[in-house]
């Protein structure tokens, strides 16, 4: 499997997966259509299927225009199901393919199954989408962070962390946005012991400074870097997420 990043907005990378070079991509959250729509034309690639793993617009607001470019073909898109959507949220539209935690699907040209896993938190509906070797985290999990507790409790948050810390150490974490190197500083504000945080860091600034991206990471990294998926407790974790909005 191949997967690509389409960086969209200032810091939000949409990814694109495909089978192999050439074939049809499954396109990850498309905040805007305009960067996936060149990407597909430079790689001379069809669009396969949309998947997206929570409402929040600068994941969803490029679904619609997507599919308008697709008039003739019936994109379908995976996601949340808009049941799950806090009341006061709007549900995402065009939702063809509802998902729900635990469940196992197929994407449209990719060969593997996926397993879907509800960690509400940053919202109710988020979803993070697994493949062996792959996760698809959206805004549940950053490198050495995690998304802003809008909607869920420290509970469900950390639970969800959990759930995804029992993944192989060795799974690819494609998370939606390039926040690593300040949540590094954060990360070495909390364990200034933490020697693997130094090290990371040093890392992720030699690869900034050439313009290369911070990700995928990998979970046995985060495991070591990341204080929010080693909190051992919903309260340690509502303490760092509480420090960390006001870092
Ligand atoms: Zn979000």
């Amino acid at each position: 499997m191949l997967v690509s990043a389409i960086p969209a907005f200032n810091d939000n990378y949409i990814w694109a997966i495909q089978a192999r070079v050439g074939a049809a991509a499954v396109i990850v959250d498309p905040g805007d259509a305009e960067p996936v729509l060149a990407w597909l034309a430079e790689q001379q690639v069809a669009l396969a299927a949309i998947l997206i793993t929570h409402h929040h617009w600068d994941h969803t607001d490029g679904i619609a225009a997507l599919l308008e470019a697709y008039p003739r073909q019936p994109i379908p898109v995976f996601g949340p199901d808009p049941a799950m959507a806090a009341p006061l949220t709007t549900p995402i539209a065009c939702i063809t393919d509802p998902l729900h935690d635990g469940q196992l699907f197929r994407l449209p040209e990719l060969d593997n199954q996926w397993q879907v896993f509800a960690t509400p938190g940053h919202t109710l509906d988020h979803l993070c989408f697994y493949t062996p070797g792959y996760l698809f985290c959206g805004d549940t999990l950053f490198s050495a962070g995690c998304g802003r507790m809008f909607e869920g409790t420290a509970e469900q948050f950390q639970q969800s962390l959990q759930s995804l810390a029992e993944l192989p150490a060795s799974t690819n974490v494609y998370c939606a946005h390039e926040y690593t190197e300040a949540n590094l500083r954060f990360a070495r504000a909390a364990e200034p012991e933490n020697q693997a945080v130094l090290m990371h860091q040093r890392w992720v600034k030699h690869q900034r400074q050439q313009g290369l991206s911070s990700l995928p990471s990998q979970l046995g990294k985060e495991l070591e870097i990341n204080p929010f998926l080693r909190a051992q407790s919903a309260a340690e974790f509502a303490r760092l997420r509480r420090w960390k909005d006001n870092f």
